[in-house]
């Protein structure tokens, strides 16, 4: 028995009495290799357990030290195996391991420390002189047993119901953190909400005193205007030859009164220009850019006011499909080339343009005085004028009114520039613009289902899909004639714009066309022309809901005529 252990005592279950005195000596044995009270009971109860079903079983305690040391019981019976062993099943419960062997069962529960030779000799004899108890003194036993662990369960029940106290009054208190917490939160909240509401106030006060600024210019450059402009006329009818006849003293005066009011004028005009673009009350009219006669007209009108050792440049500008307002576009650029012209002495002033993606930049260069370089962010504010430089004139209204116009036109101007060197100002554009999606502010806008556009610009196609954006459901586009009656015949829209003037044939032979069909005459045609119309019979334009220059084409004037076609 060398691998079970040094034996202490051997028992045989010879009849149901032993079962008794077998818890007892499992409880005695746990005691003597010094087992706490708990496992006694333990091991007490998993031998009554076993006992049960191994009547005719010879039992062996023993003391094992490897590999840790441990209480060694194997109870040894022919009948094992052929049970259900409900006991074995019990007993593994109690024990750190039960195994069943062949015709053995092995249970073993460690030890809290090495048992010497010497403690295992001294059970083994006590043990052997011991009597066993009768069957009632194990069950008093037994009994006390059972109330000393009942007790023991009261006190984990109390020492339980302690720590739920304990942790419902730490849960009470972290309640109370949070919510405090939360009011605090709740404080900051609410006070950067007021700071929010202050600031919109602020900003809502801000926005009227600028509005009200604007107002004021507005009416004061309006107001000023009519005297000014009351003067210019009566100095002109005084110097007129047909009047009565001046002193050329007299003459020469008028003409001095006559040039400064010229001059007041242009900068009231800039000013009442600036008011009405920062009130917003300029709205670009978009269409189509041909930049080759923007740029020729720029050259043509400018090249006078250039010094004569100052060079005019302007390039070719590329064909780049560019929407825009002409008018306003042309006004920055003047702008920027009329200040050039003015700030150089001699070298280029120069103006190019070239697309990056989906914008078209325009520079325009010059080798003049520049900007020194704490006064160049200045020079965008309203009446800046840089100090120290030359007093060349002008109200220091021209480059704010310029940016004005850059942003209106959903661009930027910005500038760089090297005093003693020169300066560049760039205009940067989209090439299409982003147009109106605010529709709340159109008010409730009239639908088509389907609308075509022909024209032979793919620029002027793409803007009146933009115009048309939120009224018709779907747009088709044709770039001639030929496809434009073809789609019309297989679509039916349930309107057309038509370009007059294209390659292929014009705008008129579609509208001839449509009328000759019955499927299709219905259709309302709306002319967009940048052809002069009188070059047209009215008969060949009879069949037209209506004609429109290509000026007029803005997003207001599509309303209008899609709203018209309602029954
Ligand atoms: P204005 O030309 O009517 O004075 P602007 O707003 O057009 O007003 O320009 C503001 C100031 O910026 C000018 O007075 C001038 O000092 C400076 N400036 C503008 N353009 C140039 C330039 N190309 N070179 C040097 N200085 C310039």
């Amino acid at each position: 028995m060398t691998g079970d252990g040094a034996p202490i005592l051997r028992m045989v279950l010879a009849g149901e009495h032993d079962v008794f005195v077998l818890r007892q000596r499992g409880r005695e044995v746990a005691a003597a290799l010094g087992l706490e009270h708990q496992d006694q009971v333990r091991v007490a109860t998993a031998m009554s357990e076993i006992g049960r079903e191994a009547l005719g079983a010879e039992v062996t305690f023993a003391a094992a030290s490897e590999p840790r040391p441990h209480l060694v019981i194997v109870v040894s019976s022919a009948a094992v195996g052929n049970q259900a062993l409900e006991g074995v099943r019990a007993a593994g419960r109690l024990m750190d391991e039960v195994r069943v062997e062949d015709e053995r069962i092995v249970l073993t529960r460690r030890l809290p420390a090495q048992v010497d030779p010497e403690r295992i000799e001294q059970a083994r004899n006590d043990l052997a002189r011991s009597t066993p108890t009768t069957a009632l003194d194990e069950l008093s036993v037994q009994n006390r047993q059972l109330v000393t662990a009942l007790e023991e369960v009261q006190a984990h029940r109390d020492e339980l119901l302690h720590l739920n106290a304990e942790l419902e009054e730490t849960n009470r208190g972290v309640m109370a953190l949070y919510t405090q917490l939360s009011e605090e939160l709740e404080q900051t909240n609410q006070g950067v909400v007021a700071l929010y509401a202050e600031l919109d106030e602020r900003s809502a006060q801000l926005r009227e005193a600028n509005e009200a600024k604007s107002r004021f210019l507005a009416n004061v450059s309006h107001e000023l205007r009519a005297p000014v402009t009351a003067i210019i006329g009566l100095t002109r009818l005084l110097l007129d030859p047909r009047s009565e006849p001046l002193t050329s003293e007299q003459t020469h005066q008028l003409g001095l009164v006559q040039g400064s009011a010229a001059d007041l004028l242009a900068r009231v005009n800039d000013l009442l220009d600036l008011a009405k673009a920062e009130s917003g009350r300029i709205e670009p009219n978009w269409g189509p850019i041909d930049l080759v006669a923007v740029f020729g007209q720029l050259r043509g009108t400018l090249r006078p006011l250039a010094r004569p050792e100052v060079q005019l440049d302007v390039d070719e500008p590329p064909a780049a499909g560019l929407i825009c307002d002409e008018l306003l576009l042309t006004q920055i650029l003047r702008n920027l080339l009329t200040n050039a012209l003015k700030f150089t002495d001699r070298g280029t002033v120069g103006m190019g343009a070239w697309v990056d993606a989906d914008r078209l930049l325009i520079a325009v260069t010059d080798t003049g005085i520049g900007i020194p370089f704490a006064e160049q962010a200045r020079v965008f504010e309203e009446f800046h004028q840089v100090r120290g430089a030359r007093q060349a004139g002008g109200t220091g209204l021209g480059l704010p009114y310029a940016r004005r116009l850059a942003a209106l036109l959903g661009g930027a101007l910005t500038m760089v520039s090297e005093p003693g060197e020169g300066s560049t100002f760039t205009l940067s554009l989209p090439l299409r613009p982003a147009l109106p999606e605010d529709a709340q502010d159109e008010g409730p806008l009239p639908q088509v289902e389907r609308a075509l556009v022909v024209d032979d610009d793919p620029a002027a196609r793409h803007l009146l899909r933009q115009l048309l954006a939120g009224i018709a459901d779907e747009v088709y586009e044709a770039a001639d004639v030929r496809s434009g009656l073809a789609i019309a015949v297989r679509e039916r829209p349930s309107v057309i714009f038509l370009d007059l003037r294209m390659p292929g044939g014009d705008g008129t032979v579609l509208l001839a066309d449509l009328a000759a069909l019955p499927d299709v005459a219905g259709i309302p045609v709306f002319v967009v022309t940048a052809a002069d119309v009188s070059d047209f019979a009215p008969q060949e334009l009879a069949h037209a809901r209506s004609v429109l220059a290509k000026e007029q084409l803005t997003r207001r004037a599509v309303v209008d005529l899609v709203a018209g076609l309602r029954p």
